[in-house]
């Protein structure tokens, strides 16, 4: 595999001496020559590197230039044994431990794995393995090694307590609110599970990775863009910050998942090895990763390796390489640990994705919120087996960061392999026509003036008569997730649009069939006559827009397009408020104390239904007929009876959502269930909100699975029990 060579600032991932502290002036000649320089250059360049990549989940260099500093540094250090400190980073686990969550301090500590960066590396691993087990190759457990945050998870008598991440290796954050969230985790243990734990042990540590699905990712960032906020540089970051929140209901709404792999000690269970554990871990209720082998020859383990890389693509999430371990726990115990890592594994890291084309124009998106997205138009390359041409810069901050002009020779990757992102320009090819782009001061759809929101990154056009916003508006009113009108695609829409039949939303319920065979399409036929719509398209299409009337409340509020109103956000403000009606008449404060929906959201949604234009469009959807409440919420009536033959018993302050009790035992009760005053043997579940008091102990005591407020939400959201009750 070829490394990029740090020592060739130019080289570097297209960064140039001033953004990079390492290349200072006349420090590099020095660091260059002098070990010692060079090490302690490396070290403070890692340190910060580290920083931004655990503390800001913001990375400013690619994971192969940082795991080429690193193995430059304990190259140098295994060189130089005397200039080994105890704070070099060869000598703790990257990470960094915030302020906002309470320390945990690991009682076994969290290591990190050491890196065969290509199958020769990986021999010596398996090499050096063998020699260590009296010459043969012990059974080898290889794994997928997933790309997101280190989580441990303690049970306590089988009940999730705490969850905390790696941080440092020593000390992690705890994030328990956020991660029983997680709807994958189990808050216990299932019974089956319960034999194997060895006796005398109360508390078991598991550990995995919690990471977001390549679909989620690409929809927050997305979402992130249209809401002028900054996107999250691959699915890792998104997944470690989202574990970060606050507010565990955002935490919730990011579709995190978890692949568990591990136990802190595995005396803790009766299980021989790697294997055997995985299938327990499947048994106690733990989301598993199937791709999983044991090796018994070293061909096979690269064997595996090569279809992993291969199958990549493919996997709904990302993975970064391929995790090989000794099976056997007691071979394990007996090879033991360096400073950072596991003697008995090793990561077989994947090549990164990275290309160089030209970046050939700036162009400028105009989406349904009037903000301008500048693209990237490069002369199209492969990058992990397809064709990127464009690729989203973001905002204007993000084009001057990187630093990249019209006529760059730009290094573009796939971020987390599925949106294209381009890294920077190469610098040393740079040529003096290279154009420093500017955001254009008239919107390039209407003509109307461009403004910048105060503390916002993006530039909008305010026009309410902007084409280009029309547009965006309308096929995200007939896209999937919301009114879903099939077939009502780019092409009919701007060719309604055009025509001036269609300015609004409301407007879709006045078409014709008539109206829209003749629509013309803006092409002719060989004859001359132009290309209509058609008698065939416009009876399906009048029938899609008839059958989006009767969509849910939740999915008209999504297509609205309210700002910052995505579709979770719709869903959670329409199970608070489930009628137009309701949610018109709320003030500002009311909207703000809807769970999941912050003091933003609920200024957009105030004022959206405070403008004219927008409440005219209501008015005229609702006479057409359009969903304007969720009857069955609204009425009472038709609620299906999931929860009936369980019982429920509320305790403590349902803080976040504001319901009071009796609010949400209105609310169980319409859905079947028996709400009591009193926790017995009978109990299907106790729900405690935030000071909880001896109700909780009592469920406790009884063995009642405990619910909180986010999984009662849940439940009254979608009628799924929680898994493993
Ligand atoms: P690194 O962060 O590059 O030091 O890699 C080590 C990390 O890989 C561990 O701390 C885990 O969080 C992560 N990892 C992902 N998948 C696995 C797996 N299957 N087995 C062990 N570690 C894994």
């Amino acid at each position: 595999m070829k490394r990029q060579d740090w020592r060739n600032p130019r080289k570097a991932n297209g960064m140039d001496a001033e953004q990079n502290p390492l290349f200072d002036g006349a420090d590099l000649a020095k660091a260059t020559s002098d070990p010692a320089a060079r090490a302690e250059a490396l070290r403070r360049e890692i340190e910060h590197h580290s920083y931004q990549y655990y503390a800001l989940d913001a990375p400013t260099i690619s994971d192969a230039a940082f795991d080429s500093l690193m193995r430059e540094l304990r190259e140098i250090e295994a060189a130089h044994p005397e200039l080994v400190t105890a704070s070099s980073p060869t000598q703790r686990v990257g990470g960094y431990v915030g302020e906002q969550f309470a320390p945990v301090v690991h009682e076994r500590r969290m290591y990190s794995l050491d890196n065969a960066m290509d199958l020769d590396e990986l021999d010596e691993w398996m090499e050096r393995t063998a020699e260590a087990c009296g010459g043969a190759l012990p059974p080898l457990c290889c794994e997928l090694k997933i790309d997101g945050s280190s989580i441990a998870l303690t049970y306590e008598d089988g009940v999730l307590v705490r969850a905390a991440t790696r941080g440092d290796g020593t000390t992690g954050e705890d994030v328990t609110v956020n991660m029983r969230t997680v709807r994958d985790v189990p808050l216990r243990l299932r019974d089956e599970a319960r034999a194997a734990i060895a006796p005398g042990v109360e508390t078991l540590e598991l550990r995995g990775e919690v990471y977001m699905p390549k679909k989620s990712f690409e929809a927050l960032n997305a979402a992130a863009e249209e809401e002028g906020r900054a996107p999250f540089a691959n699915p890792r970051n998104a997944a470690a910050g989202s574990l970060r929140q606050k507010d565990p209901a955002v935490t919730k709404m990011r579709d995190l998942s978890t692949f568990m792999y591990a136990i802190a000690d595995d005396a803790a269970l009766e299980v021989e090895g790697q294997w055997e554990l995985l299938q327990w871990r499947r048994k106690a209720g733990f989301h598993v990763n199937p791709d999983v082998r044991l090796c018994t020859t070293a061909e096979e383990v690269r064997g595996f390796c090569r279809e992993c890389l291969d199958r990549r693509e493919s996997l709904p999430y990302e993975i970064d390489g391929v995790v090989v371990k000794v099976n056997d726990f007691a071979r394990q115990r007996a090879m033991g640990f360096t400073a950072r890592a596991p003697r008995w594994a090793i990561a077989f890291k994947f090549p990164p994705e990275e290309k160089t084309t030209l970046l050939r124009d700036i162009t400028v998106q105009v989406g349904r919120t009037g903000a301008l997205t500048p693209v990237a138009e490069l002369t199209p390359v492969v990058v992990a087996g397809s064709t990127v041409a464009r690729a989203t810069l973001h905002n204007l901050d993000e084009v001057h960061r990187k630093d990249v002009r019209v006529g760059d020779t730009v290094i573009v990757r796939k971020a987390g392999d599925v949106i294209p992102e381009v890294l920077g320009p190469v610098l040393s090819l740079r040529s003096p026509e290279a154009r420093i782009w500017e955001m254009p001061s008239v919107c390039p759809s209407c003509g109307s003036p461009v403004v910048r929101d105060p503390g916002e990154v993006a530039f909008r056009c305010i026009s309410i008569d902007c084409p280009a916003q029309a547009l965006e508006r309308l096929l995200h009113w007939a896209s999937r997730g919301a009114l879903d009108i099939d077939g009502m695609g780019e092409e009919i829409v701007s060719r309604l649009v055009e025509s001036g039949r269609v300015a609004d939303v409301a407007d879709y319920y006045s078409l014709s069939e008539e109206e829209l065979a003749s629509l013309d399409m803006g092409r002719v036929k060989a004859d001359g006559e132009p290309v209509r719509l058609g008698h065939t398209v416009a009876k399906k299409l009048v029938a899609a827009i008839e059958a989006s009337k009767g969509r849910t409340f939740a999915r008209v509020l999504f297509g609205l397009g309210i700002r910052h109103v995505g579709k979770t956000t719709a869903e959670a403000i329409a199970a608070a408020y489930p009628s137009m009606d309701a949610l018109s008449a709320a003030g500002e404060d009311e909207l703000a104390g809807i769970y999941g929906v912050g003091p933003k959201v609920a200024h957009g949604m105030w004022l959206f239904f405070r403008t004219p234009d927008n409440t005219s469009v209501i008015e005229r959807l609702r006479a057409a007929g359009v969903t304007m409440a969720d009857e069955a919420v609204a009425v009472g009536e038709e609620v299906p009876q999931v929860l009936a033959g369980l019982t429920f018993v509320l305790t403590g302050t349902l803080a976040h959502s504001g319901m009071t009790r009796d609010e949400a035992g209105a609310r169980l009760k319409a859905m079947g269930a028996k709400v009591s005053g009193s926790v017995s043997k009978k109990t299907s579940f106790v729900v405690a909100g935030e000071n909880a008091g001896s109700k909780y102990d009592k469920a406790v005591a009884l063995d009642v699975p405990v619910l909180d407020e986010a999984q009662l939400l849940n439940l009254l959201e979608t009628g799924e029990v929680p898994r493993e009750i």
